[in-house]
């Protein structure tokens, strides 16, 4: 999720003074399109009638979204909204938030890649392609991918956004702002996850097919129409969600559930919900993605 595309600042930020103008004159919305490896996150659509839920389901949906922005507001652990991370200066590497963000990204790496691993099986299952004809092949070359992936590279330009080069496989680039506003393992994996799909598909393209059917259900869920890259956007933001939930199971806490699970998501509790070409805006996300996940959607408003 993690992020919109920003590319233009990587390729033409050569120096402080042009990032401060780039930071000043760009948004994360109106950049145009350019090198075709290159993945940045960040959020967003306008939404619409969940034309595919049952009236119980859809108010299941909303009480779950509002409990993650709510827990949110208490969490001393509470990750950021976007669009706030968005409005702040940026921050040195060397900042003690950052480094803190960075080294806690790095030693959850090895764990997030085991658990992007078991998220794209599952839903390699879910989604019926686990027999399928060739899908097993792009699979084991997506998890080649994943598994091999090593380093996290912080970096003050990335600003409040996370993305990897598809030429620099091994790498994720993480921005200082967003190292700093993510401040639990959960919200960080949540991201990792995220940046790791986007590895796992790589030029191939090897989960195209994964991504189509989670789009096609989401638009039948949701009736926003979620194609192409936004299918692509949604899926690692759905593997997001699945490993930070497998991360809570695995690493017993005396924090309530629902806090737990919330922080992989309340990134997205933003006050300014904007869309973009690629992303559905931040608050169809979680409502797009809660409506993937009614076992999702139960825990966070029952906390079990
Ligand atoms: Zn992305």
């Amino acid at each position: 999720m993690i992020g919109r595309r920003n590319r233009v600042k990587y390729r033409f930020i050569v120096g402080a003074t042009l990032a401060v103008i780039l930071a000043l004159t760009l948004t994360n919305n109106d950049l145009g399109t350019f090198a075709q490896n290159k993945r940045s996150d960040n959020g967003s659509l306008k939404s619409h009638p969940r034309a595919g839920l049952s009236p119980e389901a859809r108010e299941m949906v909303d009480l779950a979204s509002a409990a993650i922005c709510k827990e949110r507001m208490t969490d001393p652990k509470g990750s950021v909204p976007i669009d706030d991370m968005q409005a702040r200066p940026s921050q040195p590497v060397g900042s003690p938030e950052a480094v803190a963000g960075a080294q806690r990204a790095q030693r959850l790496l090895p764990i997030a890649k085991s658990l992007v691993v078991a998220a794209l099986r599952r839903l390699a299952n879910d989604y019926r392609f686990h027999n399928s004809r060739g899908y097993d092949f792009r699979i084991r070359r997506a998890i080649a991918r994943v598994e091999a992936v090593s380093t996290i590279q912080p970096d003050v330009d990335s600003r409040d956004n996370a993305s990897v080069i598809l030429k620099s496989p091994h790498t994720i680039i993480f921005g200082t702002i967003f190292l700093s506003g993510l401040p639990s393992d959960e919200g960080i994996i949540s991201v990792l996850a995220h940046e790791l799909v986007h590895i796992g598909d790589g030029n191939e393209d090897s989960l195209r097919l994964l991504f189509q059917a989670v789009g096609n259900r989401a638009t039948q869920l949701t009736g926003i129409k979620i194609s192409g890259q936004k299918a692509e956007e949604l899926t690692c933001d759905l593997v997001g969600t699945l490993a930070a939930r497998a991360y809570v199971a695995n690493t017993p806490s005396y924090e309530p559930l629902q806090r737990r699970i919330s922080r992989a998501l309340e990134h997205n509790c933003v006050a300014q919900d904007d869309g973009d070409d690629d992303h559905l805006s931040p608050r169809s996300t979680i409502r797009a993605l809660l409506s993937l996940n009614p076992t999702l959607s139960r825990e966070l408003v029952y906390g079990r």
